[in-house]
């Protein structure tokens, strides 16, 4: 039916919001900007070992070095001492000359590379006073450089040599070291070599670093977490030849697949939690500890192994005898410990599917009411969470342990730092709210690293992203399901948005060494535009199973990003290349603003209508200021009336007879279908949008009718294609739009949302006034002041912040462990802000 002019509100309006741009026609045409280009020129070309599917290629190999390690820890002397031998297996199609082995302790010498590029923060950030903390100089960070340089770190190696006994020819450089071998190592071929070593432990507490001890002041012991130990061979494979980057603290360890044969000799009245499982708990654990271990297997609560009375008895002396602890571990790609008089221990089992696991923690009674409470639940729900979305987890153990390490993962055992606190005054334990959801997340994401990278082995070295992005990704699903509004700080685009405005970024494709923002650019922006590519642009179902099958197709492989990205395209049936171009390979944020709208009705030809409606839109016109000022006034027409003709009956919005007959010519002119369309009714409007940000998005757009219904309507990211940075859209309603919002639940990581509506909103905000302050100094008043008693100095004595030089491990440890949303009151609504550019 036709519309009556009254019922259009307009038929044309236009918001203009956005300044025109004026002289700056470009003199040469600028080469186009093409976000949807194909990434082939960026990724390396299929071959037999990887497919262009991002599957494994039938020639697909990988090396593999079996381990048995005898050690010996010192307690009083803080050192490890041990032998190995590697059996390593050329499964490469090439002939080997030498080997490289990795010598992470090194990093502990005082004249390591990492020790010798270390740069202070900024002189403005040295200098500054201490404020929230986040600044100036501190008490740990001078300490950390000071103890680094006078500590003996490093491996003392001696005695390499062949499985017979021949010396071996090697040569170290920083933490690698190359064994020339006494003969060409054939394709298939294996080779067999022993080294010892030992090592001085570092304290963890003071130099940092991803294992080492923790010295307990109150009862004088010691507590071990113990991790790349030994000397490791680095990865050979088909992509990057020997992975014999320099470990300078950031990139983490590429390594490969064996198995373990461990033998650990400790104080007597240690407990030890490791890698593998157990070979000889008739030797280590009493009667009445395998049997609790035993009831752990199929009990649906943990069971206490050692009890908190147990371990604090337990610290009350020091045995001098050992007990040597023996452990297998069957293809891991390394290999870790923790040990510990002070340990309470429980366990969990945890079978489903191709699941078969004891989970188990490890506390010293600093960590309880905390840990007996949540760790062991922690990480069975990690596994049964990430095992939905990626592989069944195939080791019999997993393990958590807390000492004095943050954060960091090893095959089937991670270190996890948070603890109750305690009043120094009442003895009292409490813990924050951010301790709690802490200790769970930071669980969840260590237990989570045994999928990736431990299974799924990606080269750390390289890229920090391919573990710590795809981990944070499974991490914020595995909160999710742990409690409503969980409060973990990684993954919803809103929580990513400060990030993507700030300028000193790099892309998330640049090697783990040079990554700036490392928690922000490998954990955080990764994993949320995973969540995107899943909730906004595959879907769930699509996403999660492409997601699924990059775990099956990778497990106990090495992939590298380029399988990734492959895989997600090849098992979800979508061409991501424009995603992963603009999300890993640029610094270019979403920010769409919504510029323009119009609203436009079809001209129905016919002149009664269409002349009353210009006759509405001429009286919606204001008055004019002089036709109001002339209100009331006498007019000589009016006077004089024999003065009117026609023209004052009539003026331009009367329908003739001429204009009635034109229009039935022009009627008879058309084809049904075309008279058909003029009566569609339909309010069509043009919609203005540019990309500022540079990042091309899906658009969703939340319309609200006249009636007051709301519509939600998705365009693919794709409608870019043709025009990066500025596009119109016509959007098609029954009834007029009287407010538009892109991005109404900021799902796309849009970095300035007040240029996301029609209309435009206002931000709310509170202006917070303060007192004028004036800090006159007065000697005489400070002189007078009574001096203050040992105890009231105490009071006051405020617990300083605990990370010092941010060296690669720092960096990692406060990437791993600081993953919560700020609390509420310190985080303000997200503000509109300007884009950096
Ligand atoms: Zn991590």
């Amino acid at each position: 039916m036709k519309r009556t002019p009254a019922s259009i509100a307009a038929r044309f309006f236009a918001l203009s919001l956005t300044a025109l741009s004026f002289g700056t026609a470009a003199l040469a045409a600028e080469p186009f900007d093409d976000k949807f280009r194909q990434l082939d020129e960026l990724l390396p070309t299929a071959n037999a070992y990887r497919t262009a599917s991002g599957a494994p290629g039938h020639q697909y190999w990988q090396q593999r070095a079996d381990y048995t390690i005898r050690a010996t820890l010192d307690e009083a002397n803080r050192t490890l001492t041990g032998s190995e031998q590697v059996t390593y297996h050329n499964n490469s199609p090439d002939t080997l000359t030498y080997l490289w082995i990795q010598l992470d302790q090194n990093l502990f010498k005082p004249d390591s590379d990492t020790r010798r590029i270390q740069t202070a923060p900024s002189r403005e950030a040295w200098t500054k006073p201490q404020g929230d903390g986040a600044d100036g100089a501190k008490f740990e960070g001078l300490r950390n450089v000071l103890a680094g340089r006078d500590f003996d770190g490093g491996f003392k190696l001696s005695n390499i040599r062949t499985a017979g006994g021949a010396p071996l020819k090697y040569v170290v450089n920083g933490t690698m070291m190359r064994i020339d071998l006494p003969a060409p190592l054939k394709s298939g071929d294996k080779f067999s070599f022993a080294i010892d070593w030992n090592y001085k432990i570092n304290d963890a507490k003071v130099l940092g670093g991803r294992s080492g001890y923790e010295y307990f002041e109150d009862d004088k012991n010691v507590l071990f977490e113990i991790a790349q130990w030994f000397p490791r061979m680095a990865a050979y494979y088909d992509v990057a030849g020997w992975q014999n980057k320099q470990f300078l603290g950031s990139g983490e360890f590429t390594l490969e697949f064996g198995d373990y044969d461990v033998k650990l000799t400790v104080p007597a009245d240690h407990v030890v939690a490791s890698t593998g499982e157990l070979q000889n708990p008739g030797d280590v654990l009493t009667a009445a500890q395998r049997d609790r271990l035993e009831k752990a297997r199929t009990s649906k609560t943990p069971v206490i192994i050692v009890t908190q009375a147990d371990a604090e008895a337990a610290e009350k002396s020091v045995s001098k005898a050992t007990k040597t602890w023996h452990f297998k571990a069957k293809n891991v790609r390394d290999f870790a410990f923790a040990s510990s008089r002070k340990f309470i221990w429980d366990a969990q089992g945890y079978r489903k599917d191709g699941t078969n696991v004891l989970a188990m923690s490890y506390y010293p009674k600093e960590g309880n009411p905390l840990w007996e409470k949540y760790s062991t639940a922690a990480i069975i729900h990690t596994i049964e969470q990430y095992n939905k979305y990626s592989l069944d987890y195939p080791y019999p153990t997993a393990i958590s342990v807390n000492g004095p390490v943050g954060g960091m993962e090893y095959p089937m055992i991670s270190f996890n730092g948070p603890r109750p606190t305690k009043d120094k005054k009442t003895g009292e334990l409490t813990y924050s709210k951010r301790t709690k959801y802490g200790l769970i997340s930071v669980i969840i994401h260590e237990v989570g690293h045994n999928y990736f990278p431990m299974i799924v082995n990606s080269d750390e070295r390289q890229w920090t992203w391919m573990d710590e992005g795809l981990n944070s990704f499974v991490e914020y699903l595995a909160a999710q399901a742990w409690e409503k509004d969980f409060p973990i700080g990684r993954g919803d685009p809103r929580d990513i948005t400060a990030y993507m405005r700030s300028t000193n970024q790099v892309p998330i494709m640049t090697n783990s060494e040079s990554v700036l923002q490392f928690g922000n650019n490998a954990y955080a922006k990764p994993a949320t535009a995973l969540n995107i590519l899943r909730e906004t642009i595959l879907g769930r179902e699509l996403f999660d199973y492409a997601f699924k099958e990059y775990a099956r197709r990778w497990k106990f492989k090495r992939p590298t990003p380029a399988d990734f990205f492959r895989t997600m395209e090849d098992a979800s049936g979508t061409d991501l290349d424009w995603f992963w171009r603009g999300w890993f390979y640029t610094t270019d944020a979403v920010d769409v603003s919504l510029d323009n709208i119009s609203e436009f009705n079809l001209n129905t030809k016919d002149p009664e209508v269409e002349k009353a409606w210009a006759r509405a839109r001429h009286a919606e016109e204001p008055v004019s200021v002089t036709d109001q000022r002339n209100e009331g006034m006498v007019r000589k027409v009016d006077q004089q009336p024999a003065l009117k003709d026609f023209y004052n009956e009539h003026d331009d919005f009367t329908v003739t007879n001429a204009d009635r007959n034109k229009y039935r010519e022009t009627m008879e002119g058309l084809e049904p279908w075309q008279k058909d369309l003029l009566k569609q009714g339909k309010y069509l409007y043009l919609v203005d949008f540019s990309n500022k940000g540079g990042l091309v998005s899906p658009l969703i757009l939340e319309i609200t009718l006249k009636s007051g219904k709301k519509t939600i309507e998705r365009v693919p990211a794709e409608v870019w294609r043709y025009s990066p940075t500025k596009i119109t859209k016509l959007l098609v309603t029954d009834e007029p739009i009287t407010a538009l919002t892109q991005d109404p639940y900021w799902e796309t990581a849009d970095v300035d949302t007040s240029n996301n509506s029609w209309p435009r909103k206002a931000a709310p905000s509170r202006l917070e006034l303060f007192k004028m302050e004036r800090k006159n100094p007065d000697l005489m008043k400070d002189f007078n002041t009574p001096l203050k008693g040992d105890e009231a100095v105490k009071a006051d004595d405020k617990s300083a912040n605990a990370n010092g030089g941010l060296n690669g491990a720092a960096a990692k440890q406060q990437a791993e462990t600081q993953n919560l949303k700020p609390e509420v009151d310190k985080a303000p609504a997200r503000p509109a802000t300007d884009l950096k550019k």
